[in-house]
């Protein structure tokens, strides 16, 4: 007998049908003689919708509130899949994040789970039940509803495997596994059989959305074999896992596209010590974060400090702008909303040389210009226009061989 955490998002779980396409899988999980938590998301595009209608009614909805709104996606999923579960004749319990005993820190919308209590989810299992988890929420010590940020249910699926010490997590998806690079961008990517947790932390930190990075973080340090399988095929998956040597033989193993950022650029700041430390403290406080960052080359004691961060925290960065400029001596900000961050992963690039000219070339040659670059030992980014982005990830695939047969 296996202890299995099963994950659903939210396209899996669109709608009556696939609720209960999904509560035979399980069910079948638990007849073949396993444990079994499962995780389900909000269905279909209910987040989104939330948002949005949260918007119509105030362009700055409070975080707190908006938790409280995005939370209740999850809810209607748990309950709707145990009532799934109890019409196929299994014995099946919903839980909310709170309930399931997760704990979260107190930024909300984009809370971290601090720790989990998970007594009442093992005392179900042990009483023979399913156990269905609401995904992407917890509570803060204030006793208020936090949510974990987008994808937030692959993190709240690998940390329940992690505490409940699950022989795997499966994260079940509406794509057939973890790919060179988004398959729906380009339809020739390969499906990769395993991929190290260094590389899919990279990828999924890097945009590509099919994992939440938090819990490829979460998977890493505790040792979780995570599988991202389809929720509509039988087919074998990717496994994520630790690295071996021969993974080092690939070069580049997919290509990311983030397509959510801004860019913030602070004309004329004077060149002097302790400036960056000033504009920084500011973001940093304002909970933004902060992620390729270029400073120009200082003319008569004055430089341009340009940075990317996350599209939705611009209104955040632009509140935290006010008020900076004349405190640091700068003439001025400019925004540009519209750019996005194309990387090339890949832990082979510990060994190999050249990998960052053949990007270069390879975007040159199809006139995209690289307006930032930034590098770490196994990844490579470039900041970009976002009307290029799909066209740059394609180039990028090909210059790297990375299509199937
Ligand atoms: P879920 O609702 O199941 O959480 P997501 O939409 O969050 O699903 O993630 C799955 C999507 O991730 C896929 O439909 C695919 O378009 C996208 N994706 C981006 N990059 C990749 C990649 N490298 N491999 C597979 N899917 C990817
Ligand atoms: N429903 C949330 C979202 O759409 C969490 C998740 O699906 O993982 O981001
Ligand atoms: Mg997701």
């Amino acid at each position: 007998m296996a202890l299995l955490v099963q994950k659903y998002g939210g396209s899996s779980v669109a709608d009556a049908e696939c609720m209960m396409r999904v509560a035979r899988r399980v069910h079948k999980t638990q007849q073949e003689g396993h444990e079994v938590v499962v995780v389900v998301s909000a269905m279909g595009k209910t987040t989104d919708n939330l948002i949005a209608l949260a918007k119509q009614v105030n362009a700055r909805p409070s975080d707190r509130e908006m938790d409280m709104l995005l939370s209740t996606g999850e809810q209607i999923s748990v309950a709707i899949l145990a009532m799934a579960l109890h019409s196929l004749g299994a014995d099946a319990v919903s839980m909310t994040g709170p309930q399931a005993g997760i704990a979260t820190d107190d930024a909300h919308t984009k809370a971290k789970i601090m720790a989990i209590t998970p007594d009442r989810v093992r005392e179900n299992l042990d009483a023979g039940r399913i156990v269905i988890v609401a995904g992407f929420q917890g509570i803060t010590p204030a006793f208020d509803i936090a949510t974990l940020g987008r994808g937030g249910s692959d993190t709240t699926a690998v940390a329940l495997a992690a505490v409940l010490k699950a022989d795997v997590c499966q994260i079940f998806t509406d794509v057939d596994g973890v790919y060179t690079t988004d398959p729906r961008i380009v339809p020739t990517a390969r499906k990769l059989d395993e991929i190290a947790y260094d590389e899919m932390l990279e990828m999924a930190s890097l945009g590509a959305k099919v994992l939440q990075s938090r819990s490829v973080e979460f998977a890493k340090k505790y040792g979780v074999v995570l599988e991202v399988l389809s929720s509509f095929e039988e087919t074998p998956g990717t496994i994520v896992r630790e690295e071996v040597k021969k993974m080092e033989d690939v070069v580049v193993r997919g290509v990311a596209a983030d397509k959510g950022q801004a860019k913030v650029t602070i004309q004329h700041v004077p060149d002097k010590p302790g400036v960056a430390a000033q504009v920084f403290r500011k973001i940093s406080a304002a909970r933004i974060n902060v992620d390729v960052i270029v400073q120009n080359v200082s003319e008569q004691g004055y430089t341009d400090i340009s940075f990317t961060v996350p599209q939705d925290d611009l209104q955040r960065s632009e509140t935290a702008m006010a008020g900076l400029l004349e405190e640091i001596g700068a003439k001025g900000v400019t925004y540009d909303p519209e750019v996005a961050k194309i990387s090339i992963v890949g832990v082979g690039m510990r060994t190999h040389t050249g990998i960052a000219e053949r990007m270069f070339g390879a975007l040159a040659d199809n006139s995209i210009n690289i307006d930032m670059i930034s590098t770490s030992e196994i990844k490579v980014s470039v900041v970009i226009k976002r009307s290029q982005a799909d066209d740059a990830v394609r180039v990028l695939h090909e210059a790297f061989e990375l299509s199937g047969e």
